[in-house]
């Protein structure tokens, strides 16, 4: 284990898909930085120590995660779990590897929110950047398995026509295969390889895992001097003059919370000392909701699939469609993707899903308890919106994702799930309402913005409001989610905060 030196140039709490970024940054141009994984770092690719299923990127891996879950914020019956993966890499290390880019409306929107430097033309550069350092590839469609080329061909048919890939900042609906960080024979290649590995033998760069952060110590002048962090059940405090915070959007503001940073009331009732009342922090997260139909199948695509398995690479997810809900008119609103994973159920099973991209409820992540180890509250509140448009957008994409269905009853077969009696409008509704989904992508727990806006914590900079020295460069720094799975817009985010730290530093 990394012994944990006394002092850095910069703290990065977490190594995961934006900390790495950061921290490599940082790093690379002489900053001596010292990155704090709660989860194990287990080496550079091509260490044993770690775990296959990180490695392999046909499905999601699951080895190291942080065991949150909605608690009793559902009801009654099994909670819902929000993985989350607790090593360096994060998130990157058991995700998708689907890296997709938004539309230019989304980075226009976060600057119109009065965060220069955010627009798409700014941004463009670094996800180009990020793509290029992450090794990103589209698959060529002689690369798709049987049932994702199945619902590709299917896309013209269906007023979606055939693009590609999903990454043009000016393009609508459309089809395409995914372009993906994956390498080699099938590894997924996470943001802790592609950007640490490069940096690892530098002198400016001390990586410690297995280092849980408890929170951003405060200096007399009330900038951020360092943090007090566990490791091997002993507490340390470390000074730095920069701490970048990158949790995560459910991590992030547990930090800031313990650090005494966030709504007063809430701090007060755990009889944590408040040192900024900062009402937003915890607050507008949110998530792209999710329906899941599955699908008899047919012989004929069991045997296809069969023979694609045979001959060596068979992901369960290769194709993306964007597409447009009654709300959308400018661009797309929707994901629908096919999959078809084995591990599900016995063998195969055929699946096809819809995501509303621009979800309008918010939810919150609240402390239960100030020992960092404890799990905090999170509370998405899906489908919670008072217009009910989340519901409304899901139906709209159920609706799509039907519509491709019947016309490749050929591979896809009956409908099994929701079934297809489950038609009107109240008991797809009722079906969506009795078992919510998500995306993964939780974001915006930590938002920036202007100090004019009440509920903003950080500023365009990543800084905390009222709190120099101490920056948010992760998933919870967005005002709102992008069109997008959220990787690489968080990568971009950890390209664009690690650039202006080191264009203030000169
Ligand atoms: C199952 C799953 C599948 C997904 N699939 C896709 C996909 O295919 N494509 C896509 O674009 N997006 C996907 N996503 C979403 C995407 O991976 C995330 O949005 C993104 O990785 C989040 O990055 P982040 O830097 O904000 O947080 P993370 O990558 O989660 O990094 C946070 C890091 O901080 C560490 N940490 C947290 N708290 C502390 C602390 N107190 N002290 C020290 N360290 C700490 C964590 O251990 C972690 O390493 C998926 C997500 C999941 C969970």
């Amino acid at each position: 284990m990394t012994p944990l030196p006394r002092e850095a140039e910069a703290i990065v709490v977490g190594g995961g898909t934006a900390g790495a970024v950061v921290a490599a940054r940082l790093a690379a141009a002489g900053v001596q930085t010292l990155v704090l994984e709660a989860g194990p770092d287990p080496g550079p690719l091509g260490d044993p120590r770690w775990p296959q299923d990180l490695l392999d990127a046909r499905r999601l891996g699951h080895s190291c995660d942080w065991g949150f879950d909605s608690g009793d914020t559902l009801g009654e019956g099994e909670p819902m779990r929000f993985e989350r993966s607790r090593v360096l890499g994060g998130c990157s290390t058991h995700n998708g590897a689907v890296q997709t880019w938004g539309h230019r409306l989304d980075y226009d929107g976060w600057a119109a929110l009065g965060n220069p430097g955010w627009s798409a033309d700014e941004l463009a550069p670094l996800f180009e950047r990020a793509s290029t350092q992450l090794r990103v590839r589209t698959y060529p469609l002689g690369e798709l398995t049987p049932w994702q080329r199945a619902w590709f061909d299917a896309g013209p048919a269906a007023g979606l026509p055939q693009l590609n890939d999903v990454n043009g900042l000016d393009e609508g609906v459309g089809v395409a295969p995914e372009s993906v960080n994956v390498v080699g024979a099938g590894i997924r290649f996470n943001s802790a390889f592609a950007y640490l590995d490069p940096v690892r033998g530098l002198d400016t760069l001390t990586i410690a895992g297995d280092a849980l952060v408890d929170r951003v110590l405060i200096g007399a002048d009330g900038a951020a001097r360092g943090v007090a962090v566990t490791q091997r059940g002993e507490t340390h405090e470390i000074a730095a003059p920069l701490v970048v915070l990158c949790g995560g959007a459910y991590c992030t503001p547990t930090v800031l919370l313990r650090s005494g940073v966030g709504p007063a009331e809430q701090l007060r009732a755990l009889g944590i000392a408040v040192a900024r009342d900062l009402p937003g922090v915890g607050e507008n997260l949110h998530d792209q909701p999710f329906a899941m139909l599955r699908f008899a199948g047919t012989p004929q695509i069991a045997a296809a699939m069969d023979a694609a398995v045979a001959a060596g690479w068979a992901p369960d997810e290769q194709v993306i469609a964007k597409a447009a809900s009654r709300f959308e008119r400018e661009a797309f609103d929707l994901h629908l993707f096919p999959y078809s994973p084995t591990h599900l159920y016995d063998g195969w099973s055929w699946h096809a899903g819809a995501s509303a991209l621009r979800p309008r409820s918010r939810g919150h992540v609240r402390l239960l308890s100030r020992d960092p180890e404890a799990r905090p509250l999170i509370d998405h509140r899906f489908l919670s919106d008072p217009g009910n448009e989340d519901v409304a957008m899901l139906r709209d994409g159920i609706a799509l994702v039907r519509e491709l269905a019947t016309s490749l009853a050929h591979v896809a077969g009956g409908e099994l799930t929701p079934g297809p009696d489950v038609t009107e409008p109240a008991a797809l509704e009722a079906w969506l309402r009795a078992r919510p989904d998500s995306y993964w992508h939780p974001v915006g727990t930590a938002r920036m913005g202007p100090a004019s806006d009440p509920l903003a914590v950080c500023d365009a900079r990543g800084e905390i409001h009222g709190l120099p020295g101490c920056r948010v460069a992760d998933a919870a720094l967005m005002p709102f989610v992008p069109r997008a799975a959220t990787a690489m817009p968080v990568t971009v985010i950890g390209e664009r905060i690690a650039a202006s730290i080191l264009a203030e530093r000169g």
